[in-house]
């Protein structure tokens, strides 16, 4: 890790988990042009790189973003520092869930739909939405 940014105890748990040197984007945008999801992100993918280096975690927990995300690696195949963010909105979003906070809530759900969908798509939808 280049040291660079703020760090804080919830950066310290992000690098922890996702293993990325988010430190490394310059902000080329090379991520966030070649996002399938960005469309539907509060928060580009470039920009969460961003709010980490400025150590503000809890506006990431709070964003859309980390749940749109779907892992599909695009940007790090773009990206000339190799940072993969999808690794990092993995490692967000296992700091939200470990708060106990789903954004899927299976008592919002008709039960219809619950006895409808196949049990791994509610367990996938609790652990992650995707676009
Ligand atoms: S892994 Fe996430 S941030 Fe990266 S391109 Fe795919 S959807 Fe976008
Ligand atoms: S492509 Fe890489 S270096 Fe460029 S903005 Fe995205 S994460 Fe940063």
């Amino acid at each position: 890790m280049s040291g660079l940014g703020i760090m804080n105890e919830k950066v310290r748990k992000v690098i922890e988990l996702s293993g990325e040197d988010f430190y490394a984007c310059y902000q080329c945008g090379r991520c966030t042009s070649g996002c399938p999801a960005a469309p539907f992100m509060d928060i580009m993918p470039n920009q969460i790189t961003k709010y980490l280096q400025l150590g503000m975690v809890d506006e990431l927990l709070e964003s859309n973003a980390i749940w749109v995300c779907f892992s599909c690696y695009n940007c790090v195949t773009w990206c000339p520092k190799g940072v993969d963010i999808g690794k990092l909105t993995e490692a967000l979003r296992l700091l939200r869930l470990r708060e106990n906070i789903d954004y899927v809530k299976i008592e919002e759900l008709q039960p219809e739909v619950v006895g409808e969908l196949p049990p791994i798509a509610l367990v996938g939808g609790f652990r992650k939405l995707t676009a």
